[in-house]
């Protein structure tokens, strides 16, 4: 139970409350927006988890209207950095010099993916919304994934990745 931060109406027992996904505030009904769950947002969600920004989130998708300005910039920066990752540098573990000690820098990593190069393309779109243009320090990690066979008798593994590295100016 709480109060919706934009329009202060007490939140009863009976009335849902919802999670700004950028400010992480709580809010009620009429001052949310939902927003579908796609592929952008997926990803926003993962950049604003490593910020620690949601850690509030409850799993449903709300903007709360004082954010809602600010999240369709964000919003339409991410599906920029999603269309164009050429621009980030990256730069494998075993790459020494030139980012100097001490620099600034942000973990970032990419949700687990069949496909190696989606797990990058989805790690370079996360620092192009972080407005930095390189990546330190660049791995892939390996795991197996499993369904069900086709035939429906037995199980079909396959491989999973995930990309992980540092985002630096
Ligand atoms: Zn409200
Ligand atoms: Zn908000």
């Amino acid at each position: 139970m709480g109060i919706c931060s934009v329009c202060n109406k007490y939140l009863g027992l009976l009335s849902r409350e919802f999670n700004c996904c950028i400010c992480g505030r709580v809010v009620c009904r009429e001052c949310r927006t939902k927003i579908p769950n796609d592929e952008v947002m997926e990803l926003l969600l993962q950049v604003h988890h490593v910020l620690d920004r949601a850690s509030s989130w409850d799993g449903s998708f709300s903007v709360c209207s004082n954010c809602i300005g600010e999240f369709g910039k964000r919003y339409s920066k991410m599906k920029d950095g999603l269309s164009d990752t050429s621009s980030v540098k990256i730069y494998t573990i075993n790459y020494q010099g030139k980012i100097p000690k001490g620099t600034y820098r942000i973990k970032i990593e990419s949700d687990w993916f069949r496909d190696r190069n989606e797990a990058l393309v989805k790690l370079k779109a996360m620092a192009t919304y972080l407005d930095y243009r390189q990546i330190v320090e660049v791995r892939f990690d390996k795991d197996t994934g499993s369904e069900p066979s086709e035939n429906g008798k037995g199980t079909h593994y396959y491989t999973i990745w995930q990309a992980s590295g540092y985002a630096v100016k």
